[in-house]
C-alpha cells in the first residue's frame, strides 16, 4: 500500500476537503504510486499563468495586474476568465504516476481508477481530465 509523500501532503493545503478525503482514499487503493504536483494555486499563481504569452492590453482586460503580462512567453492557459481554473478556487488537483512517467498512459488510467473508486466510496462525484473528449488532461482531477 502506497502513502502520500509530505511533499504531496503539502500539496493538499487550500483544496477542497472532499476531494482531499477522495485522495487519501485513492492513494490506499490504488497500484500505481502517484504525486501531487498541483493543487491548489494562488490568486497569484493564476495571474502569471495568464500572463504568460499575453500583452499587458490582454491582462488588463481580465483583472490581471500589468506586470504578469509577459508576451514573449508560450501562452499556458487558454482560459477565457484567468480566474476559472478550478485550481484557483482548491476544486481541482493534478496526480502524476511515481516514479514519474508523462508517457505511460496506462499508468494515468490506473490513478484514475483508483480515484473513480475513492469517490465512488465517499460518494463524492469527480470528473478526470482524462474522460475529457477534447484537450484531454490526464494527471487533471476535479470536483
Ligand atoms: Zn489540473
Amino acid at each position: 500500500m502506497y502513502k502520500l509523500s509530505n511533499r504531496s501532503l503539502q500539496r493538499l493545503y487550500g483544496v477542497d476537503p472532499d476531494l482531499v478525503r477522495v485522495v487519501k482514499r485513492a492513494i490506499e487503493l490504488t497500484s500505481q504510486d502517484f504525486i501531487i504536483t498541483e493543487g491548489r494555486r494562488t490568486r497569484e499563481q493564476c495571474c502569471i499563468n495568464y500572463g504568460k504569452g499575453r500583452t499587458i492590453q490582454q491582462c488588463s482586460q481580465k483583472g490581471v495586474p500589468a506586470k504578469y503580462a509577459q508576451p514573449n512567453l508560450s501562452k499556458v492557459t487558454w482560459l477565457n476568465d484567468p480566474f476559472a481554473s478550478k485550481h484557483c478556487t482548491g476544486k481541482a488537483i493534478d496526480l502524476v504516476p511515481y516514479p514519474v512517467d508523462w508517457n505511460n498512459l496506462k499508468k494515468f488510467h490506473t490513478i484514475a481508477v483508483a480515484m473513480k473508486q475513492a469517490a465512488f466510496e465517499l460518494r463524492v462525484k469527480i470528473k478526470w481530465g482524462g474522460d475529457w473528449s477534447s484537450s484531454k488532461d490526464y494527471p487533471h482531477f476535479e470536483i
